[in-house]
């Protein structure tokens, strides 16, 4: 049966089916710990909504995840519309100051190890990390921004920064980390993988590692492709994340970085918050927006359309990609359909998270997932 309904969309020009769903190696299910904003059902139900039948999910929960017992409860979890397979915490409580037990960890299930939402700012702590995380054949996904550059800075520089008298980021926050890190890939031969990239020089610096023949990768979230920090409104914290939107130069270089494949995947960054936690403009909210259920809609728009890159490319971004720095294989009877014509407008109430913090409310896409199946099952069918 389920190869009649493939076999029907196949032939119609109109849809592209994805072999294995899309997988997404950055998203926040904020469970342990902050349950209103997102559990791992109501996460893995987002995902499935868009199109995803993996995920990778960061450790900053509550408790961190630095334990086995932590990976056991991503994984073991089969109620779930997608797999997850999950990181694990380059230190100890994400604090930066010890290695977390990662062959321990390792053993119990993480496929990559992250402090994301922190920098690991010791140079030290990180070389001692990467030293094992080689030996271990595991890559280090690093949060690339310098404490000390950032300082208090909530948005890079823009008209609503000088507006509001927000403080700014420099690109630089992002690029010294970049460039210390891949001083550290060669002297340690750990893989390293550099989470959502925000600006050009960071595209540049991947590029040029690749071309030394170092094992370094890069993603490129939906809302630094789409948006820059000149179509911030105002000091609406749903424009809020780390790191920050960049200039249209930034754009423009990170969409010329995906294409010419300097960074192999899209990711989300997937961040339900609370509407709580939204409020109080840019000084003060917490950072992140919500991804998953636009995320095809938003790369597709910006890649396939505005860039004109082959449709097979695309597919490989967010399968092939990232499915290579996990080093995980799609699992059998599992794929999505993307209706390349169906035209909706973003509608955060019809939304499976449990989170509505985005900038997109009311934005018109063209393509979107009309059909997750995981393991055989269908996980997700657009009415
Ligand atoms: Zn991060």
């Amino acid at each position: 049966m389920m190869e009649d309904i493939l076999k029907r969309f196949a032939d119609d020009p109109r849809y592209v089916v994805v072999p294995g769903g899309l997988r997404d190696v950055h998203v926040h299910f904020r469970d342990p710990g902050t349950p209103e904003a997102e559990t791992r059902a109501s996460g893995s139900a987002a995902a499935a909504a868009g199109g995803f039948t993996c995920v990778t999910t960061m450790p900053n929960t509550s408790p961190a995840g630095d334990n086995p017992a932590w990976l056991r409860e991503q994984i073991e979890d089969t109620s779930l519309s997608c797999r997850i397979a999950p990181s694990a915490c380059i230190t100890k409580g994400r604090l930066g100051r010890e290695v977390a037990d990662l062959e321990t960890l390792v053993a119990a299930g993480a496929v990559a190890f992250t402090d994301d939402g922190a920098f690991v700012d010791d140079a030290r702590v990180m070389e001692e990390a990467m030293r094992r995380a080689a030996k271990l054949g595991k890559p280090v996904m690093q949060h690339a921004v310098v404490p000390s550059i950032l300082g208090a800075g909530v948005m890079r520089d823009c008209p609503v920064a000088r507006r509001f008298g927000l403080p700014v980021m420099p690109p630089e926050a992002e690029t010294e980390a970049v460039r210390r890190d891949i001083a550290l890939v060669r002297v340690t031969g750990c893989a390293l993988h550099v989470q959502h990239i925000s600006c050009a020089g960071t595209v540049e610096l991947i590029r040029a590692a690749r071309r030394e023949g170092l094992p370094v990768t890069g993603e490129a979230t939906p809302h630094h492709l789409l948006l820059s920090c000149e179509d911030i409104p105002g000091d609406d914290a749903d424009w809020k994340m780390a790191p920050p939107l960049g200039s249209r130069e930034d754009v423009a270089a990170i969409r010329e970085g995906v294409k010419d494949g300097t960074l192999g995947m899209f990711a989300t960054d997937h961040a339900p918050h609370p509407a709580a936690k939204k409020t109080g403009g840019f000084r003060v909210a917490a950072n992140g927006i919500v991804g998953l259920e636009t995320a095809a809609a938003i790369t597709w728009q910006v890649m396939v359309i505005e860039e004109g890159m082959p449709v097979r490319d695309w597919i490989a971004r967010w399968t092939t990609g990232p499915a290579s720095l996990i080093g995980e294989t799609p699992d059998a009877g599992s794929f999505a359909v993307i209706d390349t014509q169906a035209n909706r407008a973003v509608v955060p109430d019809a939304f499976k998270t449990k989170s509505r913090n985005m900038p997109f409310a009311g934005m018109c896409f063209s393509a979107w997932p009309v059909l997750t199946v995981f393991k055989g099952k269908v996980e997700y069918r657009w009415e």
